[in-house]
């Protein structure tokens, strides 16, 4: 068996020599050596069920997305200045899943270039700068995309919202600024409001860019109506409507192929990144005609490894493995299972406030009776499932918030068993506070 390095050293190593602001999940960090489907095996070979990794999309390491990246490896990689049939490939198979409208593609390597290419595009178009973006999101680890991250820029080491970017509320219905039945037209009058103090300023608005479920805000599916009437109010404005598909694109949310697909609208642009190469590295922006226009301005866009041939070639296969193993329909199914599951959960044990997600990307919220988020009994639940061999993650702007974005191949049984440890845990004395 292999020589492996203990842990401490591994740690020691990289609080030395490796990014400062660089994170390790868990209290005691663990180790992975190889994935498997909806497995992840440490060094040990104990296997953890992984809840949380919506990158390893069609299960870690798929047979069908390792062969096709290994072939093509062994053939050739260039980047994109030759003609190849991979990378139209690629873009076809994206463009059966889009509505008409957006059929034109650029490839890169990451859902921040993606969301950064984006913004290039809306200033090309609109010639505007001024952005509108939710409370607590999050686009991108860039300069652009961290300054249109709430969830950067007003978390610790932020400095607030920059000039050219406008935050509305968190539209959240269960604990956010508004809450009833009107929520979705609520907060779009909120988006409305960015668009006045733009014009205020005697500018114009370059665009909307939302998740249609916001991740990082705790999995905060989007009220009835919103979308549809925020993007008619940034429209009339002469703004464009950004969707960042990065963590609920690609089948994931099981209803529909793309999170925007839930709501009765059509965007400009649509950015996808982490289940698009199953952990490697591609990203994609989907765009209108005329938005491409606009953008090839004369200047040439060159990305040296955007769109290679390998890339596509696991993108692809990755796109074939989704409609060939009908995952879509397996999200929708087996999330909807689960949802109802937790759902029963959340009437056994009130410490949890809310259900809520669509599809595999589903979360719950963990309260007091008087609706006050409990972060460290979430942090606690946490802790406790990877000990159980269950992975989940936590998020939301008052951390308590279970996510659950497992590889879309996690079967009824999976579930099953994730609620069987959810419900002992629950049941522990450091989870009582009612
Ligand atoms: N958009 C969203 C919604 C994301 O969650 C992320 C990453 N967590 C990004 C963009 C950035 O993607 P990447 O880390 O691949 O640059």
């Amino acid at each position: 068996s292999p020589q492996f390095v203990p842990n401490n050293e591994l740690i020691s190593y990289r609080k030395q020599h490796l990014g400062k602001s660089l994170s390790l999940q868990y209290k005691v960090p663990i180790k992975m050596v190889r994935g498997d489907g909806v497995w992840l095996i440490d060094q040990q070979g104990k296997k953890y069920l992984d809840t949380v990794n919506n990158v390893a999309h069609v299960g870690h390491e798929h047979s069908a997305v390792v062969k096709a990246g290994q072939e093509q490896m062994a053939l050739l990689n260039t980047n994109s200045r030759y003609l190849h049939e991979n990378i139209n490939e690629l873009a076809q198979e994206l463009i059966e899943t889009l509505p008409p409208e957006l059929n034109v593609l650029h490839f890169v390597n990451s859902g921040s270039e993606a969301n950064e290419l984006a913004i290039r595009m809306v200033k090309a178009t609109t010639g505007q700068r001024d952005i509108i973006a939710s409370e607590i999101g999050y686009h991108g680890n860039s300069n652009m995309c961290i300054d249109i991250s709430s969830y950067k820029f007003d978390g610790k080491g932020g400095s607030g919202a920059p000039e050219h970017t406008h935050i509305f509320p968190l539209p959240d219905a269960f604990r956010g600024k508004y809450r009833g039945d009107d929520a979705g037209e609520q907060y779009a009058a909120e988006v409305q409001k960015c668009i006045d103090t733009i014009h205020q300023k005697e500018r114009g608005v370059g665009a909307l860019i939302v998740e249609p479920i916001i991740s990082c805000g705790g999995q905060v599916e989007l009220p009835q109506g919103f979308l549809e009437k925020a993007y008619e109010r940034v429209r009339n404005a002469g703004g464009l409507c950004i969707s960042d598909e990065v963590q609920v694109g690609c089948g994931r949310v099981g209803k529909t192929f793309w999170g925007f697909q839930l709501h009765n609208v059509t965007p400009d642009i649509v950015t996808i990144g982490k289940p698009l190469g199953n952990g490697h590295p591609i990203a994609a922006v989907a765009c209108t005609q005329e938005v491409a226009d606009a953008f090839a301005n004369g200047m040439e866009y060159f990305n040296t490894f955007g769109g290679n041939p390998v890339s596509c070639a696991i993108a692809t296969a990755v796109l074939r493995t989704v409609k060939r193993e009908k995952l879509q329909e397996n999200a929708l199914e087996v999330g909807e299972y689960l949802k109802t599951e937790l759902q029963q959960l959340a009437q056994e044990f009130p410490i949890i406030g809310d259900v809520r997600g669509q599809g595999l990307f589903l979360g719950f919220e963990l309260v007091d009776s008087e609706m006050n988020p409990l972060a460290d009994q979430t942090s606690y639940l946490a802790n406790r499932m990877k000990e159980h061999g269950i992975l989940m993650s936590t998020d939301g702007p008052d951390h308590n918030v279970l996510k659950i974005k497992p590889p879309i191949v996690f079967s009824k049984e999976n579930a099953q068993d994730l609620i069987t440890y959810l419900q002992k845990i629950l049941k522990e004395d450091f989870m009582k506070t009612h």
